[in-house]
């Protein structure tokens, strides 16, 4: 096999193509590891309370200015980012691979959703509109308008450590918000090429004001700033379950609206008249792509015990034979975990799930170039117990049979969770009912596609324990505006809504 380079030989590289100057990520106070190696790849520095209020300060004055341009100009500095994601996209992708372990086309493909978001966002911003409704008064207008929400804050998590920014940022400029960024701790470096690029498209744009976008650096310690500030009346907060509990209740004590992008646990229920080809397929890249690391990966299958062992023939000899390995090279499908803590983990679910009965193929340690290799496991559970309805950040499928369809919709729904799911079937009357209000409890529910790989033209998001947020597409850019309700007299008298007799 040919040697690769060091990873921290390519981040430097990379990062010196994307325009990231040495200074901010040498000598550091962070330390930025590759989980491909365990090495350090980078020293990046954390923001200190001081700077951070005075990043937010300046977000507060660069959000005056940038709601007084019109929104389609506003739309025009998105478009210029999107050129300029088009044009470092194989950089900026290789990256997120070296940072986060994807495989590369994975790498790109999160670039790729922030080019898809970027464009969603140009064509937004020419449709950012209001509603007139009928009023009960003789000469008046009653409308709606949508008016920038101010600074939004973004927490993001180190799994998606670009795209998600996007799906916040590209919105919230396009609706005239100014962006205070703290990335995962994880994913700095990914972070700063991402803040270089709006540098290269605000140079282009002109007018851009200074601190329209920030960054900041850090742990939770950081994103704390962002959480309490009455500075930022929009916090979009993605990561675990145990941080969203954490972050939403501060938020709410100071009336704040937080976006909230928690943990999944999704689940597809198998009909008897899947077609297995499909499911196969399907259920390999929504379980063991990103090593298991996305919040739609697929944790629990609900197959029907009519073909629960044959296709559980064909999970295992494709879990047996997925190639694991360095995320750089060509034909590698499952990557490294993002640390050994992960690595633990997953140990310890394995663990928990055989106590419960579970019945364990796979999870072994696999060799690697250093980091935190496993193979992806099969957990036959003989029910829904605790550690099946937890979210396990790793490559875990849970399966669990079912005789009857209203025992597997109350299977899948049996989770706090609720962010996405499948149903694989050909029975119209068994699909139809899984999207319906008595159907699937999620966010995203899916009909012969897995859980997991959303498009940007959807809204993202997930009911229950994942926190109710929407992010992306469809009328996901609400969350970034304030609404105003306007009426308007335009006649000589002044008559009161629901008959108010009140003269003077
Ligand atoms: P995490 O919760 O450990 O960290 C996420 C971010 O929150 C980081 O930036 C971290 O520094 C910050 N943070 C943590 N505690 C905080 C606190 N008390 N105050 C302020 N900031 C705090 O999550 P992770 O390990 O980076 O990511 C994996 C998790 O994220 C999984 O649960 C996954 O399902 C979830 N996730 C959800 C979505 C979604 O859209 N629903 C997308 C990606 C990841």
């Amino acid at each position: 096999m040919t040697e690769l380079p060091s990873p921290a030989a390519e981040a430097a590289a990379l990062l010196d193509r994307l325009g990231v100057p040495r200074a901010a990520w040498t000598g550091g106070d962070l330390i930025a590891t590759s989980p491909i190696t365990g090495e350090v790849i980078g020293r990046p520095f954390a923001a200190t309370p001081a700077a951070a209020a005075a990043a937010i300060a300046t977000a507060e004055a660069a959000f005056r200015a940038w709601r007084k341009v019109p929104a389609p100009r506003r739309g025009e500095f998105v478009r210029l980012l999107g050129e300029e994601l088009r044009a470092a996209k194989a950089e900026l992708g290789r990256l997120v691979t070296l940072e986060a372990g994807k495989i590369l086309s994975e790498g790109l493909g999160e670039v790729q959703e922030m080019i898809d978001i970027c464009d969603f966002a140009v064509g937004l911003s020419r449709q950012l509109y209001g509603l007139t409704i009928a009023t009960e008064r003789a000469r008046h207008r009653m409308m709606e308008s949508w008016h920038p929400a101010g600074v939004v804050g973004v927490i993001s998590a180190f799994n998606f450590p670009v795209a998600v920014w996007a799906w916040n940022a590209a919105l919230a400029f396009v609706c005239g918000d100014a962006v205070v960024w703290k990335p995962s701790e994880k994913t700095p470096l990914t972070a700063l090429a991402v803040q270089a690029l709006v540098g290269r498209a605000a140079a282009r744009f002109g007018a851009v004001p200074e601190g329209l976008s920030a960054l900041l650096l850090g742990g939770r310690e950081v994103g704390s700033v962002l959480v309490d500030s009455p500075a930022i009346p929009v916090l979009s907060a993605t990561g675990s379950t145990a941080m969203g509990r954490a972050v939403a209740s501060r938020v709410a004590a100071r009336f704040g609206r937080a976006i909230l992008e928690l943990g999944g646990n999704n689940g597809a229920i198998v009909a008897p008249s899947a077609d297995l080809d499909l499911v196969v397929r399907a259920t390999a890249f929504a379980a063991m792509g990103t090593a298991g690391q996305r919040c739609t990966t697929l944790r629990r299958l609900i197959v029907h015990e009519a073909v629960a062992d044959a296709l559980l023939d064909r999970l295992r000899h494709a879990y047996r034979s997925v190639a694991i390995g360095d995320p750089r090279r060509p034909g590698t499908l499952v990557g490294p975990l993002i640390d050994a803590a992960a690595g633990a983990a997953m140990t310890a679910a394995l663990a928990a799930a055989r106590a419960d009965g579970g019945v364990v193929t796979g999870g072994e340690a696999v060799a690697g170039p250093g980091g935190t290799y496993r193979r992806p496991a099969l957990a036959e559970m003989p029910a829904q117990t605790a550690i099946v309805r937890q979210e396990t950040f790793a490559p875990i499928l849970h399966v669990m049979r079912y005789r009857a369809f209203e025992d597997a919709i109350a299977i899948h729904n049996g989770v706090p969770q609720g962010l996405s799911s499948s149903i694989f079937t050909n029975d119209l009357r068994e699909a139809e009912l899984f999207l319906s209000a008595q159907g699937s409890d999620c966010g995203i529910a899916n009909v012969n596609i897995g859980p997991s790989g959303a498009e940007i033209g959807g809204a993202f998001g997930g009911e229950k324990e994942t926190g109710g947020g929407r992010e992306s597409g469809s009328d996901a850019w609400k969350a970034y505006m304030r609404r105003a309700t306007n009426t308007v007299n335009y006649g000589r008298d002044l008559p009161l809504a629901q008959g108010v007799s009140f003269d003077v």
